[in-house]
């Protein structure tokens, strides 16, 4: 597999919001610490958030971010993206149709892109609270566009309002456990 020589930093959006979104995170988390060349940094808080861009009723969603440190380019890292969210049972029926599992490349390090199949960051992460608000949870204070995408949460007012943090005292207890013991998943879900 083609690999880069340098790691990289890359932010994971995560939006589900069937067939229990909890459960959905815990394998989509297992499957990206399972990338090769590729180590799981963190992840943030889980945040129920309100569908967006949708006319129809769906279910509220279930966002996070995650941050991963790779070797993989941005093309092998999206086809696998689309791997996991396929063996996850994601079926792209129309735009913005509630999904099992969808997972965006929302940074990979500094690296801009315009290609039909990868746009980089992702266009939307600056309309989107519900990904601006997880990324900078977890990004460092040293992540070079923070304070433009801190800029752009303020701009979106009310809509910051619509991400709530699922309160968890110890962080995410099931997908912290489901992380360190992946041999262990099957009982857990
Ligand atoms: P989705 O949000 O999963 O429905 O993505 C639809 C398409 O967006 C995918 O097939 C990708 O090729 C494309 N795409 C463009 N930029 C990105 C990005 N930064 N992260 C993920 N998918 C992207």
């Amino acid at each position: 597999m083609l690999t880069h020589s340098t790691r990289v930093d890359t932010y994971i959006g995560l939006g589900s919001n069937l067939a229990h979104p909890h459960r959905q995170f815990a394998a989509a988390l297992r499957s990206l610490a399972a990338l090769p060349d590729t180590s799981l940094v963190s992840v943030s808080s889980m945040y129920r958030t309100r569908p967006w861009g949708v006319l129809k009723r769906q279910p509220m969603y279930l966002n996070a971010v995650a941050r991963l440190s790779t070797l993989l380019p941005p093309k092998t890292l999206l086809t696998a993206l689309h791997g996991i969210e396929r063996a996850q049972g994601r079926k792209r029926r129309y735009r913005f149709a509630p999904r099992t599992l969808d997972l965006d490349i929302l940074l990979y390090g500094e690296m801009r892109l315009n290609r039909t199949y990868l746009t980089l960051p992702h266009p939307r992460l600056p309309l989107r609270a519900f990904a601006l608000i997880p990324l900078l949870e977890i990004a460092p204070d040293t992540l070079p566009c923070r304070r433009r995408y801190e800029k752009a949460l303020q701009t979106l007012g009310a809509a910051r309002h619509e991400v709530r943090q699922i309160p968890s005292p110890a962080g995410n207890p099931l997908v912290q456990e489901k992380i360190s013991n992946p041999l262990r998943s099957s009982q857990l879900s």
